[in-house]
């Protein structure tokens, strides 16, 4: 009886400290996945690795021409660097002495999409350019990806598939290897720029802040949203728009959610001289080889 009642209150004891420790595990990885992942990622990682990161990862898109061709194309790209230079001037972009925030174009009409690695190295894709309708619109996009570099949105999920393990032996062990070898994961399936819906919506609040002191009008991240949303019943563009979706979830949900910032921040309305659309066309047409099309018409029988 008296070992019965020993065995029983040193298993139960067994099992209180089992789970007691488990406890205390569960609690200090809790507490490292709930603090915010941006404080998490600010402590862990400098906006120079960020920088360093994106540097790397620069590298390796430019080492694979099969799968990310570079349009040379100096004219074109002084124009979008043009853009994301209006938006730079916004006070609420914090980062701009330490991240690059350059522009390279992809040329891949396939793809309506752009990306920025942390560091701010930003992509946009030719399929994007011809899709949409105005500076304005690409101006609002240009915005959302500036708004993941500076959020460090990457970085923030980075560390939630490293897990604490691999943070912690690449923080004590020296970095490099291990940052370079996630560098080289994700341009290799760009996997780690598929963002959350979070994220998302963190990068198109952000992004409209970004628009405020630019020439553009503000709202126009709608524009986008509406032709996607139109464009997703069209089965010509359902295999761009799908790629576009994998890495940009939910356009209804950001559509309502820009059309409240409009509304909230009493948006001065679009015009042509905020949303630029001749400009942009000109632009586009000037230097995109001709027999191309944007979005469905020929550029050579425009002129
Ligand atoms: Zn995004």
């Amino acid at each position: 009886m008296s070992l019965w009642q020993n065995t029983k209150y040193k298993n139960n004891y067994h099992v209180f400290y089992n789970t007691k420790l488990r406890f205390l595990i569960f609690l200090f990885l809790g507490l490292f996945a709930f603090v915010s992942c941006e404080r998490i990622a600010n402590s862990v990682f400098s906006d120079k690795d960020d920088l360093e990161m994106g540097a790397s990862i620069d590298k390796e898109i430019r080492s694979k021409p099969s799968q990310f061709q570079i349009l040379n194309n100096l004219a074109l790209q002084k124009y979008i660097q043009s853009i994301v230079n209006q938006l730079t001037k916004s006070p609420a972009i914090r980062k701009k002495q330490i991240y690059t925030y350059k522009v390279t174009i992809i040329d891949d009409d396939k793809t309506i999409n752009a990306f920025c690695t942390p560091g701010g190295y930003i992509y946009v894709y030719t399929g994007l350019l011809k899709f949409l309708d105005n500076e304005a619109s690409l101006a609002a996009v240009l915005a959302h990806e500036i708004a993941h570099a500076e959020k460090r949105h990457v970085r923030q999920r980075m560390l939630s598939a490293m897990g604490l393990q691999l943070v912690l032996s690449a923080i004590l062990g020296g970095q490099s290897s291990v940052f370079q070898e996630m560098g080289l994961q994700i341009a290799g399936s760009l996997a780690l720029l598929s963002n959350s819906r979070a994220d998302e919506l963190e990068a198109d609040e952000w992004g409209f802040l970004y628009l405020q002191s630019s020439p553009y009008y503000q709202g126009a991240m709608s524009y986008f949203f509406q032709k996607i949303a139109k464009q997703e019943k069209s089965s010509k563009f359902n295999k761009t728009i799908e790629s576009l979706l994998s890495t940009h979830p939910i356009p209804e949900e950001r559509l309502r959610a820009n059309t409240e910032r409009i509304k909230k921040h009493k948006v001065k309305p679009p015009s042509p001289s905020n949303l630029l659309e001749t400009r942009y066309k000109k632009e586009l047409r000037k230097q995109l080889k001709r027999g191309s099309t944007i979005y469905g018409e020929p550029i050579e029988d425009r002129g």
